[in-house]
């Protein structure tokens, strides 16, 4: 069968935007502080109509709700929603972490009831991963599941989970067995937000920001259809999990709609700061925003060769973890130089424009989490070196040993 040439997508997107979807008309990103129960509605209220357009879940194969079309499609409507409202706050994690990793890994049920779902903009989706014990050893999780019966029973914590408070289903990464190496002994379930004994509670951040939450699961009871892949195989899936992760902060998911940051990543580019500020003239200032542009097209440019290279096979699938670094290695030096454009007013917000210098400010109070967010650049450089490069591997002493036997400095 013959799929839409993308100058014809790109045509019918441009007249259906243009008739259906309302104009950003400048609206700024605001930081979530309090009840933001109404952007996420809005949120879903766009996705449906990009659902009834027939443009939602551009790369998403048929059976599963998408239009089953190519990235290059994805691009072009990238492209051409450009100044329009978009469901932002739905890209990540459902559309490029949750919904592409049940792609590669769930169930018949699963694809069709939960990616449908998201795609018709009725569901959302978070990831249960990280734990207070700590986010970077992921196969060290204590989360337990253990089987009763035709049930799995969930006790633990979790930690750091963007818009879990928003969210319908999470992917939760559990221990069920603890007799075999850590690797082996776990499972990934698709667990109900609401399910009774989960309790989400939302944490504040140093800029008001409170898109992070904490949970609870207390003998939470889990059937066996929530099992994504099989029991005891939860790093295979939690791997792609982090693949789509690592691809999606690089810039090189096939799964976004449209472009910018949703609310809850504000900032300013140099570019707009130089230009709020009246300081384009100062050659000092182009230099910075030259050092800008040019490390933003080499980011750009290499996130879109690295993507091909892995889609070819060239590269493994582990290599996203350099377009991870590359994001985060380029988001430290747009915040920090729109910081030294901005200048001392910055740390006040006193100036002529308050509100440029003051997103200045919150960009960089954030810039850190980059190196974070889907494992820190510590992690990135060990799976590039270890995993792409083929260098040893850093020592483990918890390596082959059944996990009940790892001592836990807790
Ligand atoms: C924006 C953002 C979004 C996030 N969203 C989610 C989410 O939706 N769901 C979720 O589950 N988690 C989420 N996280 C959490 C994130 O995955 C963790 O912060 C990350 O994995 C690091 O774990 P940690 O914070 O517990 O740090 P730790 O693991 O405690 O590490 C602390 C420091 O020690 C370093 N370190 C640890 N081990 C090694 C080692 N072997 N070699 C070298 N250095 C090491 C780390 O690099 C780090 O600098 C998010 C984080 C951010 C910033």
């Amino acid at each position: 069968m013959t799929i839409e040439s993308i100058e014809s997508f790109r045509g019918r997107a441009r007249t259906w935007l243009a008739e259906n979807m309302p104009r950003t008309a400048g609206r700024e990103p605001a930081p979530i502080i309090e009840d933001d129960s109404h952007e996420w509605q809005w949120a879903r209220e766009l996705q449906k109509k990009l659902y009834a357009g027939g443009f939602a879940g551009i790369c998403f194969p048929k059976e599963y709700g998408g239009l089953g079309l190519t990235p290059a499609h994805q691009q072009a409507f990238n492209e051409e929603s450009e100044g329009y409202e978009m469901p932002l706050l739905l890209n990540s994690p459902t559309f490029s972490i949750c919904a592409p990793t049940l792609l590669d890994m769930g169930s018949e049920e699963q694809k069709r009831e939960r990616i449908g779902a998201a795609i018709r903009g009725e569901e959302i989706m978070c990831q249960f991963l990280s734990e207070p014990g700590g986010g970077s050893d992921l196969a060290g999780v204590r989360t337990r599941a253990d089987r009763d019966g035709d049930h799995f029973v969930l006790n633990g914590a979790k930690i750091w989970s963007t818009s879990a408070y928003a969210a319908d289903w999470g992917l939760c990464l559990a221990r069920t067995d603890w007799d075999v190496p850590k690797h082996h002994g776990l499972t990934m379930f698709l667990v109900s937000t609401r399910a009774p004994g989960v309790t989400i509670n939302r944490i504040r951040m140093v800029n008001g920001n409170r898109e992070f939450c904490e949970e609870f699961f207390d003998n939470v009871r889990l059937p066996l259809s929530a099992v994504v892949g099989e029991v005891g195989d939860g790093w295979r899936v939690a791997s792609q999990q982090l693949y789509h992760e690592r691809t999606a902060m690089g810039g090189g998911s096939p799964y976004t709609s449209g472009t910018g940051h949703p609310a809850m990543m504000p900032g300013a580019t140099p570019v707009e700061v130089a230009t709020a500020l009246g300081r384009t003239a100062d050659p000092r200032v182009r230099e910075m925003v030259g050092e800008y542009l040019a490390l933003n097209e080499v980011a750009e440019q290499t996130s879109a060769r690295v993507t091909r290279a892995i889609e070819a096979g060239d590269l493994p699938p582990t290599a996203a973890s350099l377009l991870r670094l590359l994001h985060a290695e380029a988001s430290h030096v747009k915040h920090d130089l729109a910081v030294e454009v901005a200048g001392a007013a910055v740390a006040t917000g006193v100036g002529n424009d308050e509100g440029i210098q003051g997103r200045a400010a919150i960009g960089f109070l954030m810039r850190q989490s980059a190196s974070l967010g889907g494992g820190s650049d510590e992690m990135s450089r060990n799976v590039v070196s270890e995993r792409v490069l083929g260098m040893p591997r850093e020592p483990a002493p918890d390596r082959g040993v059944p996990f009940k036997q790892v001592r836990n400095g807790r």
